[in-house]
């Protein structure tokens, strides 16, 4: 009995040292100690949508503020992984994709897929260079059939992946 009892205080312990991990790895993660500005002047300035950093901090619109929190999630950690790996500021399909693993590293392959799924929703009302940009980011992130994805651009002309990818 006695050693029953042991046992199952030993787990109970276990179990609330497993949870307090959880907790504590929802709030340390993302794990940079960068400032978040919303400025939706300086991004339209620049020609981005959602977020931007100057490797120092990372800027918001108004669109971004909408997001749900998964996405918002995925595009701080997106940003942070331009911070993490230094990247210069022109924007490199290389570069992108790199700040996505960052992303895939943090919150996990499926979450970041549903983030950009979301995000790709969204601007198919807004700009549709961007749904077919986050097309060629989710098929170099490992999307199954990713690769079979296209897009219909508004001259209506049919756009593959490996098509896309030369323009971008
Ligand atoms: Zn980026």
């Amino acid at each position: 009995m006695m050693v029953f009892f042991y046992v199952r205080r030993e787990l109970t312990l276990l179990f609330i040292i497993e949870m307090i991990k959880s907790i504590m790895k929802t709030i340390t993660t993302p794990t940079l100690n960068v400032t978040v500005n919303y400025n939706p002047t300086l991004l339209k300035d620049n020609g981005i949508y959602l977020a931007g950093t100057d490797n120092e901090k990372i800027y918001v619109d108004d669109l971004f503020q909408k997001m749900p929190s998964y996405v918002r999630k995925y595009i701080l950690l997106h940003e942070e992984g331009h911070i993490v790996n230094r990247h210069p500021f022109k924007r490199v399909l290389s570069q992108e994709l790199e700040a996505d693993e960052y992303a895939v590293k943090n919150m996990g392959k499926r979450r970041v897929y549903r983030a950009m799924y979301h995000i790709m929703k969204v601007f198919s009302n807004i700009d549709w260079t961007i749904v077919a940009e986050y097309m060629v980011r989710l098929a170099d992130l490992g999307l199954p059939r990713g690769n079979e994805m296209f897009i219909k651009a508004p001259n209506g002309l049919r756009f593959d992946v490996p098509t896309l990818r030369n323009y971008l």
